[in-house]
C-alpha cells in the first residue's frame, strides 16, 4: 500500500492513468445515486473482481466503461492484480486483505471525488 499524495503524483505522470475522465453519463449515475452508494458497489467489485488469490480472468475483469468505479479503476491502477501489485505494492497469489480493500476504496473515493470530477 502506499501514501496517497505520492501515489496520485504518480498516476498524475503516467499519460496513461491520467487521461481516464467519466463521461457525462458516468458522472450523472455518480451524482444520482450518491457517494455512499457507489462506495458500496466499490466494495462489491473489488470483493467480487480482485480479492481473491487468483480472480477471475485477471487482467480483463474490469470493463473500461458504464460504471464510474470502472474508469476509477483504470485511472487509479485499482483494475487488477497485476496493477495493484506494479502500483499499490499489493503482492499477487493471495487473497487481499481487509485493509487491502478498505485502502482501495480510499484510493477509488480520491479519485471519484477528486479537482478531476
Ligand atoms: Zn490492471
Amino acid at each position: 500500500m502506499r501514501d496517497m499524495d505520492e501515489l496520485f503524483a504518480a498516476l498524475q505522470r503516467s499519460k496513461f492513468r491520467s487521461r481516464f475522465r467519466l463521461r457525462p453519463k458516468e458522472a450523472d449515475y455518480l451524482k444520482q445515486k450518491g457517494l455512499e452508494k457507489i462506495l458500496q458497489h466499490t466494495r462489491e467489485f473489488i470483493v467480487s473482481r480482485l480479492a481473491d488469490a487468483e480472480p477471475a480472468n485477471d487482467g480483463q475483469q474490469t470493463p473500461i466503461k458504464n460504471h464510474p468505479v470502472f474508469i476509477a479503476q483504470h485511472a487509479t491502477a485499482t483494475c487488477c492484480r497485476k496493477c495493484l501489485a506494479r502500483w499499490h505494492y499489493i503482492p499477487k497469489g493471495r487473497p487481499l486483505t481487509e485493509p487491502e480493500i478498505n485502502y482501495i476504496i480510499e484510493v477509488i473515493k480520491h479519485w471519484l471525488i477528486g479537482p478531476d470530477m
